[in-house]
């Protein structure tokens, strides 16, 4: 056979399929045979062939009475945080063992409409909290470039499973960076929108004031396609979901980068970025000064105060939203047990890892009277001057650029254990959640160990159509995204 599934992209797959050239349960059984012989990354938490070939049929068979959708019969797989009518969801805790929802979230109902086949759920951190993927009840997810490192998180599996070919496109959460640092750690390119332009109905909530849904996959050009069929209002079923029609979001992919002020923040090119992330990020800014973009210095100047007032804010966020999970509604509940108060503490004893504990726990405190002036108000401020910093850069620049993680995707265990040490590392990716702002990774060459290096881009509010064009022309003008691990 001439023609490899595994290295096609979306657009290609989408094309093939659409022409006849390959059916969309052909498609389908390539990967799923490709997810069998990979199941030593630990990216998949629930496959369900016959579910996934149901939906391949109809995709063949929408191709044959001319209604397919543009994504028409090319497989997909959903981040474990997404519920799913024909697949389990966890959201990576044994909590929710068992649990099925009797709906598809709109991200999932989007891209179904849109033609889309899903493969299955991956794995992630336990309520997207996490940037290692070692917080999953289904246990850590592998780095296919080097089985010994961590893939990322939350949305490790998406990442991981992407990066190895078992699928060419996956969803991912970000609530203060999940989706752009596993695609920096894997070597591929993922996006998160504005703030409510993607609809949080059926993602099941960590820190509802952050969390976007976004796309993973290889290219940026595959990444709009996705971005196009995933975002638009919401109204009924989410209420921050912005009022702004769905847009083309590839429409100037190929727009020329002349004249584009990029501003780098001085504090994102600090101590702190490790040297080997810092020259691989300084060849991919060069490339783009060959572009004729024009690097301008900026200054974001409350940076650092992202951490604190992140881990604040997201914990508050969480312990509100966990509090459903009770034993009675949905998931697990103890065996066991006195009364209802009993049963409550029992559950969510059992159901929850360490990593939500510290939160839920952090989160109460955080919110408590006498304290919540304190601490909660005081990081709601704290967020409103970020957000302010960033509109006072997009003065001097158009876009801004810098590293995404401070390192290269660290061995696993590495960190485990030690929570600050996971917080630090999200330097880079805070303060654009905060702020609500569209951010991407692009793969912009390797460190050390080999790895990965993502260079991070931000843009202003609905600026993602000048994001994806800036990471189109990088990707056009160098080949790291189309580089893979031995598989
Ligand atoms: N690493 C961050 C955290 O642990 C972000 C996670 C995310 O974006 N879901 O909260």
């Amino acid at each position: 056979m001439a023609f490899d599934p595994t290295w096609a992209s979306v657009a290609e797959l989408a094309g093939k399929i659409r022409a006849r050239e390959l059916s969309a349960v052909e498609a389908a059984q390539h990967f799923l045979a490709r997810i069998a012989q990979h199941g030593h990354l630990n990216a998949f938490v629930a496959l369900d062939p016959e579910a996934t070939l149901a939906q391949a049929r109809a995709a063949d068979a929408a191709i044959a009475a001319g209604t397919a959708g543009p994504l028409a019969g090319v497989p997909i797989a959903h981040k474990d945080i997404f519920v799913t009518r024909d697949f389990p969801t966890t959201a990576g805790s044994k909590m929710l063992a068992g649990y099925r929802s009797p709906f598809d979230a709109t991200a999932v109902a989007r891209l179904a409409e849109a033609g889309a086949v899903t493969l299955g759920k991956l794995n992630c951190d336990e309520f997207a909290m996490g940037s290692s993927n070692e917080n999953s009840a289904h246990g850590a997810v592998r780095n296919p470039w080097d089985a010994a490192r961590i893939p990322g998180g939350s949305s490790g599996g998406s990442a991981a499973a992407v990066a190895a070919r078992l699928v060419p496109a996956a969803t991912g959460t970000d609530t203060g960076g999940s989706i752009r640092q596993p695609a920096a750690f894997c070597g591929i390119t993922g996006i998160k929108p504005t703030y409510g332009r993607a609809s949080r109905y059926g993602m099941v909530a960590f820190a509802s004031s952050l969390d976007q849904a976004g796309p993973m996959a290889r290219s940026a050009e595959d990444c709009a396609l996705l971005l196009s069929c995933l975002c638009g209002p919401d109204p009924d079923r989410d209420s921050t979901s912005l009022d702004r029609p769905a847009e083309d979001f590839g429409r100037q992919l190929d727009a020329p980068l002349d004249g584009l002020r990029i501003g780098l923040p001085r504090e994102f090119f600090g101590d702190g970025l490790a040297p080997d992330v810092r020259a691989a990020l300084d060849a991919a800014l060069k490339e783009y000064e060959k572009l004729g973009a024009r690097l301008v210095e900026i200054s974001l100047p409350r940076t650092e105060l992202a951490i604190p007032a992140y881990y604040v804010i997201a914990p508050a966020e969480a312990s509100s939203n966990l509090s459903r999970f009770d034993g009675v509604k949905f998931g697990h509940r103890a065996a066991h047990y006195d009364d209802l108060l009993d049963m409550y503490r029992k559950t969510r004893a059992e159901g929850f890892g360490d990593e939500v504990k510290r939160r839920i726990m952090i989160g109460t405190y955080v919110l408590s009277h006498g304290y919540y002036d304190a601490y909660y108000l005081k990081a709601q401020q704290i967020r409103r001057l970020i957000a302010d910093d960033f509109q006072q850069a997009f003065q001097a620049c158009d876009l801004i650029a810098g590293p995404v993680a401070p390192t290269v995707a660290w061995r696993l265990g590495d960190k485990a254990g030690d929570p600050l040490a996971n917080y630090l590392a999200d330097i880079y990716t805070l303060p654009g959640s905060l702020a609500g702002l569209p951010g991407m990774s692009v793969p912009a060459g390797f460190g050390d160990g080999g790895m990965p290096v993502g260079l991070q881009l931000l843009g202003n509010y609905f600026a993602e159509a000048r994001l994806l064009n800036a990471a189109h022309r990088l990707q056009q003008a160098t080949d790291f995204h189309l580089l893979h691990p031995p598989l």
